[in-house]
């Protein structure tokens, strides 16, 4: 059988350079704790996204429970059913009741128009989440937000570097957090980063992720422990120097499979937004089982069999899982366009060593059916 054809595959750095790094840290002896290499990967960060502040955190799930607390949100929060996980978790972590409102089958974000109707009076905050890095109708976001004066902290996980007109995306609501765990477009192995407006506000992060302490004596707030290494900073440092290269080997693939997919009745998928620089983190394509022939399923798992591993991002949604399931939003009825693109979606293999064979071989997949 032919090579496995995974969903993604890891930017890893040039082992030998990353060998010099790793000197350079045993050296000092200085392995974590706000490090140089901390500071430096805070400020090349700032460079590359365009944002003034940034703080790097140990994974991508603390920076959003770490937001939660540093706004002191409490209450109820609108968030999106179409996302992985942890989005909801984190209001889960801080005692926050979710509340999901469905999603625009345009951006597969929150849908602007049906917020409204769940804001009630304990609520305090949005959470919407720029799923698969496509930008959500943040404009619209806002302007509730603004009307009934809610935070909107974005879930920003899979939109490293995307800008609309030249902005970064990370500059919308009041916070923003990424993730860069092994299989995103940028990966520190484990890491993430919370992107903030203003240094007062920088700072009460830097002392939250290390457990409110603000000086040798003196603890400010019930923080965590949400550091991230020198091991880890040096390793994402590196990565960052090639990260350009691999969002444009994905562009490649992204074209490729939209000039092959093109013609296929009852498979669709998205193109690139007017003005918008995407990371092509994920490849959705949408399937109708009528017009196709064939369920998403039968699809998937067919493609298993051929070694082809696209993953059903984001099947089942989080409003299915036990822990969510008995709440009033939580219901099918509720969240429609949700429910249909998680049943239509595969995400096809995406990754900057993707080849023009393997490429090929997916295609095939889904133009031989
Ligand atoms: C990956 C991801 C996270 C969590 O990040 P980790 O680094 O794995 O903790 C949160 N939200 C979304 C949408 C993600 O895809």
């Amino acid at each position: 059988m032919d090579k496995q054809i995974t969903v993604t595959s890891p930017l890893l750095p040039n082992l030998d350079e990353f060998q010099f790094m790793l000197k350079e840290i045993w050296d000092s002896k200085w392995i974590t704790n706000n490090g140089s290499f901390h500071q430096r990967l805070e400020a090349a960060l700032c460079e590359y996204l365009k944002v003034p502040y940034i703080s790097v955190f140990t994974n991508g799930t603390l920076p959003l429970i770490t937001a939660l607390q540093a706004l002191r949100i409490t209450g109820e929060v609108i968030t999106t059913p179409y996302s992985f996980v942890a989005t909801t978790h984190a209001l889960w972590w801080n005692g926050i009741k979710p509340v999901f409102v469905d999603i625009d089958p345009a951006t597969g974000g929150i849908d602007p128009n049906k917020i409204e109707a769940a804001i009630t009076p304990k609520t305090t905050a949005i959470m919407p989440v720029h799923v698969y890095g496509k930008p959500c109708k943040t404009k619209e976001i806002q302007e509730i937000a603004d009307k009934y004066g809610l935070r909107v902290i974005y879930d920003a996980a899979h939109a490293f570097g995307v800008e609309v007109n030249g902005k970064s995306i990370l500059e919308e609501g009041d916070m923003s957090t990424l993730s860069f765990h092994a299989t995103k477009v940028y990966n520190t192995l484990e890491g993430g980063a919370l992107v903030v407006h203003d240094e007062k506000m920088k700072r009460r992060i830097d002392y939250l992720k290390n457990f409110g302490f603000a000086g040798e004596t003196e603890v400010v707030a019930p923080g965590i422990n949400s550091k991230m290494d020198e091991v880890r900073a040096a390793y994402g440092l590196l990565n960052l120097r090639q990260v350009d290269a691999a969002i444009e080997a994905r562009h490649q693939v992204a074209i490729l499979y939209r000039e092959a997919l093109s013609s296929i009745e009852g498979i669709t998928f998205w193109d690139d937004m007017p003005g918008v620089r995407h990371n092509y983190s994920y490849f959705p394509i949408f399937v109708n089982a009528e017009k196709y022939g064939m369920t998403r399923d039968e699809q998937y798992f067919k493609m298993r069999e051929q070694g082809v591993y696209g993953r059903r991002y984001f099947y089942p949604l989080i409003s299915e899982f036990s822990t969510y399931r008995g709440l009033p939003s939580a219901r099918k009825e509720n969240l429609p366009e949700a429910h249909k693109m998680a049943d239509s979606v595969i995400c096809l293999p995406m990754h900057h060593e993707l080849s023009k064979d393997e490429i090929n071989r997916v295609i095939n997949c889904i133009i031989n059916k």
